[in-house]
Order: C-alpha cells, then sequence, then structure tokens
C-alpha cells in the first residue's frame, strides 16, 4: 500500500489546532506564509511519498553491514539521503546564514513526521544531523560554524550523537570517554561509545560525531563532562576532508526492527576532537541537540504510527471475511471491533501529533519572543510529546498488526515492520520511564505552574464550548480538574520516589486530557464535520482513561516497595 501524505491534515491542524498563525504572525517568521508552508508540506510530501516510502521494505530485508571498517548502507538509501538532501529537508530550521531555510520548528517537524512514515531507518540520518546543526549553532566558535554548518546543513557531511557506553545509557553521568588537551588547543578522545545510530554510512564525505567525554580535571557526575566534535575525516586547509581521523566502527547490532539504520559501536583511540560549548559544559550543550531529538523522536512515533495505519486501513478496505450483525457480507472493515481500532488508530494519531506540535509551535514563539512563559510551554510538553508520541506510534503499529489478523505476523505484509520499527523510539533519547520522571521533577520545578497556565487554557476552551458541545466540553473541563488535583497532589510531594512511582501513568493521564482538549478544538472549527465524530469517539471511548490513569499517579511508591524483590521472585 503506497504511503499518502496526510498533507491537509497538517494544515488543518496548523490552522485550526495549535494556533500556527501566532508563529507566523511573528517578525522572526513572519516569512512562514499559508503559502509557503503549502509549498513545503506539498513538496515535502511528494519526496516521502515517491522517493522514501519506496526504500522502507529494501532497509528491513537489507539490513546495513559492516564491510572492512566500512559502513554499506541499504539500496537506494543513498539516493534518498540525496534526494532529502537536495530537497533542502535537513535544513528547514537551521540558519539561513548558512545555507538553511531559517523556518520554524513546527514545519520541520511536520516533515519529518512524513519522512518517519514513509521511511523511519532512514529519517534517523538527517534527524542526527538536524541536532547537530541545532546544537554547533547555540554552542559552536564562530569558525567552527564557518565550516560544518554548510556541509551539514547540504548534507555533504553528516552528523551523529554520541552519548551511550555500556555502563552509561540512562545514567549518562557514568560515561568513561576521556579527552586529553592537546598543544594545538584541540584535544584526543579515546574510549568506546555503543548504539551510535548512523555512526558511518557510505553516502556522505565525511561524519561529524559529537561526543560526550570527560577532561582529566572533570569531576565525576554530569558535572565533570564536555562535549567534542569528532570528524571521522580531519578537514584540511580548504575545509575538505583530510586525513583520516583515529576513529572507527568496530561493529553493527543486529536489532528487532530498524535495520536500515546501522546502529554502531565505535571506537575513539586518541581522535581529534574540538570543544564544543565550555569546559565541563557539555550536558548543557548537548541539552540543546537532546530536546531538538526528543520532539524528533515523538514526530518518528506519530510518523511511522500513521504509516501502520494507512496500510492497515488499506487492508481492511479489501479484506472480506465474515458477516457483520445485520447480515451483510464485505470486508472487514465493516466490523464494529475492527472499526474500533480503525477509528483508536486515526483518534490517537490525532492527539498525539497535535500534543507534538503545539510543542513545536510552543519553542518556535520561544525562539521567536524570548517569552519566559513559551519556554515554560516547551519544556513542559517535551517529556510529553516524545513519550506519549512514541507510546502512540508503538501502540497503533501493534494495533495494525491485529487488524491484519495472522497477515500482521507474516513479514511480507510490512505490517509487523511498523511496529518492530517503532518500538525503539520508546527506548531512545532518554527512555519513556526517564521522560516521565523529567516531567515529574525537572518540569515541576515551578511548583506546577507552567501545568496549570495550560489547564487555565483548556478549561477556558471547554467553558466557551459549552454552548456547542455541552457533553463533550463537559467530561474536558472535569478532566482538566482531575488532572489539575493530580498535579497538586504530586507537588505536594516531598518523597521523590512518591512522584516518580506514578510518573509514567501522569504523564499519559496528561496527555490524555491535551488530546481531548485538541480533538475539541478541531470539532469547534468544523462542527457536523468527521472531525466531529472523531473527538466524540475519543472524548467518550478514550478519555476516560485519565481517570484510572490518574489515580495510579497518586499511588505513591510505598506499595512497590512492600512488595520485596524476593516476593517478585517467587
Ligand atoms: C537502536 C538504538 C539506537 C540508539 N542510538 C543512539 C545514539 O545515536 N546515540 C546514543 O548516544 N545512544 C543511542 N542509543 C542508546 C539509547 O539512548 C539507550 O539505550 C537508552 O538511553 C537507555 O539506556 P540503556 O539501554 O543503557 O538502558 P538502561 O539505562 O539500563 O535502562 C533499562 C531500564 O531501566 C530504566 N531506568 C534506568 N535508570 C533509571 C532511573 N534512574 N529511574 C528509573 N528507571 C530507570 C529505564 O527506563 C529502562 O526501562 C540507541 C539505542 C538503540 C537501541
Amino acid at each position: 500500500m503506497p504511503y499518502r501524505a496526510p498533507v491537509s491534515d497538517y494544515e488543518f491542524m496548523l490552522r485550526h489546532v495549535v494556533g500556527f498563525d501566532r508563529v507566523s504572525g511573528t517578525e522572526r517568521y513572519s516569512e512562514a506564509s499559508s503559502d509557503v508552508v503549502s509549498a513545503i508540506l506539498n513538496e515535502a510530501g511528494k519526496m516521502c511519498e515517491e522517493v522514501m516510502a519506496p526504500l522502507q521494505r529494501n532497509g528491513d530485508l537489507n539490513p546495513a553491514r559492516l564491510e572492512n571498517g566500512v559502513v554499506r548502507t541499504s539500496p537506494g538509501f543513498a539516493e534518498g539521503w540525496k534526494a532529502i538532501a537536495e530537497g533542502g529537508w535537513i535544513g528547514i530550521s537551521a540558519p539561513e546564514e548558512h545555507g538553511g531555510m531559517g523556518l520554524p520548528v513546527t514545519l520541520l517537524t511536520s516533515v519529518n513526521e512524513m519522512m518517519s512514515s514513509a521511511c523511519l531507518s532512514l529519517e534517523l540520518a538527517p534527524l542526527m544531523s538536524m541536532g547537530q546543526i541545532e546544537a554547533l549553532e547555540h554552542h559552536a566558535s564562530d569558525d567552527i560554524k564557518d565550516l560544518y554548518l554548510p556541509k551539514l546543513i547540504s548534507g555533504e557531511w553528516s552528523g551523529t550523537m554520541n552519548l551511550t557506553e555500556p555502563q552509561a545509557g540512562s545514567d549518562v553521568g557514568a560515561l568513561s570517554t576521556k579527552a586529553e588537551p592537546l598543544d594545538d588547543g584541540t584535544y584526543a578522545i579515546t574510549g568506546q561509545k555503543i548504539y551510535i545510530s548512523w555512526g558511518d554510512n557510505d553516502f556522505t564525505e565525511n561524519v561529524c560525531h559529537l561526543v560526550l567525554a570527560r577532561l582529566p580535571d572533570g569531576v565525576a557526575g554530569t558535572k565533570g563532562i564536555s562535549l567534542f566534535l569528532v570528524p571521522k575525516n580531519i578537514p584540511d586547509e580548504n575545509g575538505a576532508p583530510g586525513v583520516a581521523n583515529q576513529l572507527k566502527v568496530v561493529s553493527l547490532e543486529h536489532k528487532m526492527g530498524l535495520h536500515g539504520s546501522p546502529t554502531c559501536v565505535m571506537q575513539y583511540d586518541g581522535a581529534k576532537g574540538w570543544l564544543i560549548g565550555k569546559e565541563n559544559g557539555g550536558m548543557a550543550a548537548m541539552f540543546t541537540m537532546m530536546n531538538n531529538a526528543r520532539l524528533g523522536v515523538g514526530g518518528q512515533g506519530v510518523g511511522s504510527g500513521e504509516g501502520a495505519y494507512q496500510h492497515a486501513l488499506a487492508y481492511a478496505m479489501e479484506r472480506k471475511q465474515g458477516r457483520t450483525a445485520e447480515g451483510s457480507s464485505g470486508t472487514i472493515a465493516e466490523h464494529a471491533d475492527v472499526r474500533r481500532m480503525l477509528m483508536t488508530m486515526k483518534a490517537e494519531l490525532f492527539a498525539a501529533r497535535a500534543i507534538i506540535l503545539s510543542c513545536a509551535v510552543a519553542i518556535d514563539m520561544q525562539n521567536a519572543t524570548g517569552e519566559a512563559d513559551w519556554a515554560a510551554r516547551a519544556a513542559l510538553l517535551t517529556p510529553i510529546a516524545k513519550a506519549f508520541g512514541t507510546d502512540t506510534g508503538i501502540d497503533v503499529s501493534e494495533m495494525g498488526v491485529q487488524v491484519h489478523g495472522g497477515m500482521g505476523f507474516i513479514e511480507e505484509t510490512g505490517a509487523a515492520q511498523y511496529y518492530r520499527d517503532s518500538r525503539v523510539t520508546a527506548i531512545y533519547e532518554g527512555t519513556n520511564g526517564i521522560q516521565a520522571m523529567d516531567l515529574v521533577a525537572r518540569k515541576m520545578m515551578d511548583g506546577g505552574e507552567a501545568a496549570m497556565h495550560l489547564l487555565d487554557e483548556i478549561e477556558t476552551q471547554a467553558e466557551q464550548a459549552k454552548a456547542t458541545f455541552p457533553d463533550m466540553a463537559d467530561a474536558v473541563w472535569q478532566a482538566a480538574e482531575t488532572l489539575r488535583e493530580a498535579t497538586e497532589w504530586l507537588n505536594g510531594q516531598s518523597d521523590m520516589n512518591d512522584r516518580f512511582a506514578g510518573a509514567v501513568p501522569y504523564l499519559r493521564g496528561f496527555a490524555r486530557v491535551l488530546g481531548a482538549h485538541f480533538h475539541l478544538s478541531a470539532a469547534l472549527a468544523e462542527p457536523g464535520s468527521a472531525r466531529e465524530t472523531l473527538a466524540q469517539f475519543y472524548i467518550t471511548c478514550l478519555l476516560p482513561e485519565h481517570g484510572g490513569l490518574l489515580a495510579h499517579a497518586q499511588a505513591g511508591a510505598k506499595d512497590l516497595y512492600e512488595m520485596s524483590l524476593e516476593d517478585l521472585v517467587a
């Protein structure tokens, strides 16, 4: 089933659901008119449909492999990268002075999502470059920016991020890669990094690694970490890739999915690196890249879920089996339970996409206005966008397998690939558990103020909607109140473990309420349409889950620890 880019859905959502007009109304993004938005979405969508989507199976069936120390990518991926690069899609939001388009992150996020629907394993390559571009833009010296940014933005070179080591996964502060200062102002980087996405390829002239390492006087933990740019080939005096740096790909991981993306074990043996940002300020610099990537990975979830939904819908509209309760024999799409699955998939994708794009709008507004309230909104929504976006991608693609029946379990339909590929999105870029802990700890350091502001907006909208949709509006208002109470409870807990115990259900409960709010916006924009029906379905059938989730969120940690590890074993 060919992928169809849902361009008009994005346009509707930007216009009526996430308030993109506020972004295009700023001076910084005044060029992002509806015509420009439409042109970008249509062009990128076409590239996704025509170039990237046909590569999806190639990547799965012919994984990237390591040949004499060089990564050989899946058939067609080099051409796919070229199309992405030539379209300018790597640099949508990158600075214009270095060859980017300088457009809002909201547009970048929409395009990334479409690329993820078409071919997730290839999309991860530009996503890594985009994060690196942003980190360099904010933290690198002018010399580094002038040399690297144009090459990364044009796609001649590519970027990676190197945090993880065998003993340092979620706990990045446990890393042991070393950086020794050299006489010429550069550093010698030594250590091993694992799981490095797109650590090498055979289609860019250079691969630029952002590597976290510790200086000789760096203290233990995250405070002693610095960030270094370590190119595969050291640029010569003309900026062309020169001699090979002291680094190599040791092996590629054999994975459950995402086979087209080479996941590398990297070895650095005194490799030449340049400090990015301040000494011991690596985490601050890396966070720029990680926040960008977190939103991007949330979009990967929704994107792959969209691909899975389109795939399942097409199958359901062709497959004939059984009779409906009324006795008609049609396709399985006529059966109530299959309808339940298809509607759930569509409604969940809408909710998750709206959360992600509203986070992107907050980032754009923060960039355009510098206002602290927008920064707080963006910070609050980022973990929700990442975790709910990816959970939704996984849930939807799993449901896509179920819609296919037995054929979902048979690889040739491609339904299982969406599930296998998207599964990692809940793990990398900070597991979803870590995202939820971030939400209930760091993002509540304001005493819940940013969350309360958002709840005020949701309740105001629900009150205004009462005249048009009394039942839906009342359900949304009540749910927002329940979330308010849960947020107050969380903020009242001084023992962080009581917050952490309920962090994941709290995040999901929060996302449920946000999803209902955005569905209500869509219904208000087009009353009497299918959007109202979808909102009705979400608010009646999916929103009620928030009650159980938010009760769980307030259960505290006591019961979890009263059961001993021995009891768990017994
Ligand atoms: C395909 C793939 C691609 C990747 N790409 C990259 C990349 O490009 N660059 C890079 O640097 N890394 C990359 N990673 C690594 C990825 O970011 C880590 O796997 C992830 O951060 C989790 O670390 P871990 O695997 O060590 O799991 P662990 O940290 O061991 O976590 C195991 C479990 O324990 C939980 N846990 C851990 N600590 C805590 C805590 N304090 N509180 C509560 N729960 C906790 C986790 O949530 C998880 O459920 C990639 C991984 C994969 C699989």
